[in-house]
């Protein structure tokens, strides 16, 4: 009933070139693929290469970050607008590489969701823990923290539009995968979340993805779990060959 995503967050990788080469490459090898949606996020610059190398294919194109306001004096800001122009239907909003570096907060991934929404892009909107906060057993309590912060005052018809995604910060880039059996409680938290807000019938249609060194040989054990649904990938969808694999698990 949840179509599975797969999303490939391609950080700050990829001049234009590549990324057109990339696509050349691995849209023939997804191209059977029709059980999941499939998101590619390059740098802003290499957005309208890829959207022209996807035209036609069953790849979607997303931006990694988004601001919140249409347009103004705001250096190095890109908008919504722009990017729905550009031709993104998908965006990446609250990473954790953008909390931990570029202060973003719970209430400006709030202000991004919402604008992204109202460009009619999708936001695959981040929540995870960090390390010290795991061990120190506050993953529920971050969790729910940046869910009442950053998604619990959508309204329900906007919260239907998003996709949520699970990354635990100790397990990104780190090649330290959450067990299926981790993950799989940190979904089920966060779905009970989605229960208490927005009501039975948007948390069994929520779709939760698990982002965190996912690779060919770990997707399988996390896609066995009932409430994960996709994942969102960094250093393995740089390469075509690893990100079609991980698609057709
Ligand atoms: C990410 O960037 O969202 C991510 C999960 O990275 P990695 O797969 O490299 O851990």
């Amino acid at each position: 009933m949840r179509k599975p995503v797969f999303a490939g967050n391609w950080k700050m990788f990829k001049t234009p070139t590549e990324a057109a080469g990339f696509l050349h490459d691995f849209a023939p090898l997804v191209a059977s693929s029709n059980r999941s949606e499939i998101v590619i996020c390059p740098p802003f610059i290499a957005v309208p290469i890829a959207v022209d190398a996807a035209r036609g294919s069953n790849i979607a194109i997303g931006a990694q970050d988004v601001f919140w306001l249409k347009e103004g004096a705001y250096t190095g800001e890109v908008s919504a607008t722009m990017l729905a122009a550009a031709g993104c239907s998908w965006v990446i909003v609250g990473h954790s590489e953008r909390r931990q570096y570029f202060g973003e907060t719970d209430e400006s991934v709030f202000k991004k969701t919402v604008a992204a929404l109202d460009a009619g892009l999708t936001p695959i909107v981040c929540v995870g823990e960090r390390l010290e906060e795991r061990e120190a057993g506050m993953t529920e309590n971050v969790l729910s923290t940046q869910f009442a912060g950053g998604l619990a005052g959508l309204t329900p018809d906007q919260f239907a539009k998003i996709v949520m995604a699970y990354e635990p910060v100790w397990a990104i880039g780190t090649g330290r995968t959450a067990t299926p059996e981790i993950a799989g409680e940190a979904h089920r938290f966060l779905r009970d979340q989605v229960r208490s807000r927005f009501g039975d019938q948007t948390c069994q249609s929520c779709r939760i993805l698990y982002g965190g060194s996912v690779k060919p040989d770990n997707i399988k054990g996390l896609m066995a779990q009932p409430d994960l649904d996709g994942a969102l990938v960094g250093g393995a969808s740089l390469d075509p060959a690893a990100l079609a694999a991980i698609v057709n698990f």
